[in-house]
């Protein structure tokens, strides 16, 4: 395992991350003594950096963590969130996680999903969650505090800028990288850690093996290995966090990072070389997008929209409804005033893309 700073707080933590939404379920729910077991093979692989979060796992998560917990094999640290919006809301959302979780303190805590600037105002406001975050850290409670985060790679920079966090969590891979670089590019000069969630594009990358060869190179077993070693190879990521769903799953992952100097020195280069062309008709997560007048999620569809353009238009349905969970119907409201357009950093044709979507369903 490598192991890396976590920025200034004087933690070591495995390179590798546990994300716990993807415990495996059957008929009986799931299987506390099985999840046990995943997570401490884990921990004695050398992963001791486990992220959690209410409602993950339909809200079995940090219990299973916490089960989990009463009999670690090594050292380990905890990462939760709260998407609280008032101080006293994340007071109790703190307080539920630490009984949960069985521990006496959360090693990251995490103002969680903030969508962009007016909402990161929001949570940073007098007497709202991030004070009321000092105050735990003051009693204890909490180590230290992190911020998970959906803005673009601008607004991740000013927000680092401000140095108010000791670690910031965001979805980072091969497709939305581009708009997020100087984000953590910004992180890493202020001294604070990078955790990446979403190393695989929501499954978009190994589901798709055929599109996606060319990150794969001669040493890498497949593109899931490709996409975890690309993250990985970044000298700002500290951590990559990794959803795991059986206990061969955990052992794989942590096969995952036995790559050399040379892998990492070339691999960023290389799908940079690669990517200039392949990426432009795939939305990328990057946001740009939004505002639009009519209150439509347009990145939520574009993003639906690329199963439609790997092929597996099924896929786009289920991605509306389970992933996304927005009314099919929104894309009519569409009055093409373009402006999406105009910021898309892709240059999709976000207006006929709409259009197929409402096609697709008629
Ligand atoms: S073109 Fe349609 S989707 Fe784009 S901003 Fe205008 S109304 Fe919204
Ligand atoms: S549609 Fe364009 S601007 Fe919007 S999220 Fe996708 S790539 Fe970014």
């Amino acid at each position: 395992m490598i192991f890396k700073e976590f920025g200034t707080t004087g933690k070591k933590v495995s390179a590798i991350g546990f994300g716990g939404m993807r415990f495996p379920k059957d008929k009986k729910g799931y299987n506390y003594d099985y999840c046990a077991e995943m997570i401490h093979e884990a921990n004695r692989l050398g992963i001791n950096y486990f992220d959690t979060a209410p409602f993950y796992n339909d809200d079995k998560s940090e219990e299973i963590f916490g089960n989990a917990f009463k009999n670690m094999p090594d050292t380990f640290y905890v990462s939760t969130k709260s998407a609280a919006r008032k101080g006293s809301e994340l007071r109790k959302s703190l307080e539920k996680s630490l009984i949960r979780l069985n521990v006496e303190k959360i090693n990251f805590f995490h103002v969680w999903c903030v969508m962009d600037m007016d909402d990161y105002k929001q949570r940073m406001a007098t007497d709202g969650p991030y004070e009321e975050l000092l105050k735990a850290k003051s009693e204890g409670l909490v180590e230290h505090i992190c911020i998970s985060t959906h803005c673009t790679g601008d607004e991740i920079a000013e927000i680092a800028s401000k140095q108010k966090f000791d670690g910031i969590l965001l979805g980072y891979n091969i497709t939305n990288y581009k708009y997020r670089q100087a984000g953590i590019k910004a992180a890493f000069k202020n001294n604070i850690a990078v955790v990446t969630m979403n190393p695989l594009g929501g499954g978009l990358i190994p589901d798709n093996p055929n599109y996606f060869s060319y990150i794969k190179n001669e040493t890498d077993t497949d593109v899931l290995q490709a996409a975890i070693r690309f993250n990985a190879s970044h000298k700002e990521i500290t951590v990559v966090l990794t959803g795991m769903d059986s206990i061969e799953h955990v052992r794989e992952n942590c096969n995952n990072l036995d790559f050399s100097e040379d892998y990492v020195k070339n691999t960023i280069t290389r799908i940079d070389s690669y990517t200039k062309e392949s990426h432009d008709s795939l939305c990328t997560g990057c946001r740009y997008c939004e505002y639009c007048p009519e209150e439509i999620p347009v990145s939520k569809f574009m993003l639906a929209y690329n199963k439609m353009i790997l092929g597996d238009a099924a896929a786009l349905k289920d991605n509306i409804k389970y992933h996304w969970r927005i009314p099919p119907e929104l894309v009519d409201k569409c009055i093409e005033c373009g402006l999406c357009e105009q910021k898309c950093t892709q240059h999709i044709p976000i207006i006929d893309r709409l259009k197929s979507i409402s096609a697709f369903y008629k």
